[in-house]
């Protein structure tokens, strides 16, 4: 164990990846996370292997990482919290303010009795992982507590005693030799496309898709809860679109939206499924064979529709222009799914700020660039926080800055 103290902000993949690694050679962690949980937007990504074989969508690997950094002892995790100050003498300071954690997560079982018994929907919150520790958290604009004291069922039955509604925000200020901006993406938010989302019950995002397929393993219609007949999943939303000036390619929607597309069929057989596409992105050395069996599996239209309708029965009218014919098409559908891209995460530019570092004009980091990550400033970046990139690279560049990091701390080795 070294004297050295490393600070991660965000613990998506790429913070997880970096502080085992680093806490594996003996530096010390704190692995700062805004929001109640671990994990970032991966954790939430259904496992999606089909005739019991591994189609490497990067989802397990995400569940690993993350067991192993909650039980790591080299790691500290600040899980609600944000930085709010950094200051450099020599060494960071960096100053930190947490919300109230409201349950214990030493003492927290996770039997359920809270978010079984608790009156507000939406009040109890859950990882989408069992490995996340805590499991359970709570919303202060739904828990009736919060707002006027009129409930403490979760308090008053939890067999462990384990949570305190009282609790109050604090303050914690970490002294860091060197600091890591993993701090990922923000999801391409679709309700200024006219596609309905938000609008009509029955249009997703590839993210809802995926909690749902991770949560039920199967897939229904929001409207009434039975399996659709027929999905349509709309390609590039949020990305390759001049007028929103989001010109680049996300890379992992093909990828992800097709996995799910296979396992769809593969399980609920009977639905009929379209995939509207610009061109496909390829990914993986087993791409090719992979999408033979797609395209036996899944109706692939290389058109992008228009505006979306819905019907009286909360179906979805969609028109397109058929490419052979040049003839505008109208069908119908039950559930549509809208391929959102990767933009930049809303506090790049807060934190870029704060440490120094630059923006390309997209809003990622400038990866790659002498300015985007100055070694000798001890500030890093990894992860999404680059620009687009799949699990399996950002668990490669994480690595990657794990071992400049321990360079940096160390240039003679540890
Ligand atoms: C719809 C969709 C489907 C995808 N499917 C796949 C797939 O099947 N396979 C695949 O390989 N890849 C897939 N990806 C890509 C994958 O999600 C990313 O590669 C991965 O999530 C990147 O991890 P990250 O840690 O860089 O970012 P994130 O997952 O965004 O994690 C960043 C973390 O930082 C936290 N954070 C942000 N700001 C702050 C702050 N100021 N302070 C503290 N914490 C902060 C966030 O809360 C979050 O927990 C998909 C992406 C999308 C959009």
């Amino acid at each position: 164990m070294t004297d050295k103290n490393v600070l991660i902000i965000g613990g998506g993949v790429a913070g997880l990846c970096a502080s085992v690694e680093l806490a594996n050679l003996g530096i010390h962690v704190e692995l700062v996370e805004k929001s109640d949980f671990l994990g970032g937007h991966a954790i939430g990504y259904a496992c999606k292997a089909t005739r019991n074989t591994c189609v490497k969508c990067g989802a397990c690997m995400v569940e690993e990482k993350l067991k192993n950094a909650v039980s790591h002892p080299n790691i500290k995790i600040l899980i609600g919290s944000q930085v709010q100050k950094i200051s450099k003498n020599g060494r960071f300071t960096v100053n930190i303010h947490q919300k109230p954690q409201y349950i214990d997560s030493q003492k927290c079982n996770q039997c359920a009795i809270c978010s079984d018994r608790c009156p507000s929907d939406g009040a109890i919150l859950n990882g989408f992982s069992k490995n996340n520790i805590p499991f359970y958290g709570i919303n202060p604009e739904k828990c009736l507590y919060l707002k006027d004291t009129s409930c403490h069922i979760c308090r008053d039955e939890c067999p462990e005693k384990a949570i305190n509604l009282d609790e109050k925000d604090s303050k914690y200020v970490s002294q860091a030799d060197a600091v890591l901006v993993a701090t990922g993406f923000q999801p391409f938010s679709p309700v200024d496309k006219p596609y309905g989302y938000g609008l009509f019950k029955n249009v997703l995002s590839t993210l809802d898709l995926e909690r749902m397929l991770k949560q039920t393993a199967r897939v229904k219609t929001p409207s009434d809860n039975k399996p659709p007949e027929r999905i349509a999943f709309i390609q590039c939303v949020g990305s390759r679109d001049s007028k929103l000036n989001h010109l680049w390619c996300s890379k992992v929607c093909c990828g992800s939206a097709l996995r799910m597309a296979r396992l769809i069929k593969e399980r609920q057989p009977d639905i009929d499924i379209s995939f509207f596409y610009i061109d496909v992105q390829t990914f993986g050395k087993d791409f090719e064979q992979f999408y033979k069996d797609v395209q036996e599996a899944v109706r692939m239209i290389r058109a992008i529709p228009g505006d979306i309708y819905e019907t009286d029965s909360q179906k979805l009218k969609i028109n397109f222009l058929d490419n052979s014919t040049h003839e505008t098409l109208e069908e119908i559908f039950d559930l549509l799914v809208l391929s959102i891209g990767i933009t930049p995460c809303k506090d790049s530019r807060e934190l870029a700020g704060m440490l120094d570092l630059k923006l390309a004009d997209s809003g990622f980091v400038s990866a790659g660039t002498e300015e985007a990550s100055d070694f000798e400033n001890g500030v890093f970046t990894a992860g999404t926080v680059e620009g687009p990139m799949n699990i399996p690279e950002t668990m490669a560049g994480a690595g990657r800055a794990a071992w400049d990091i321990a360079k940096y701390l160390k240039p003679n080795g540890f």
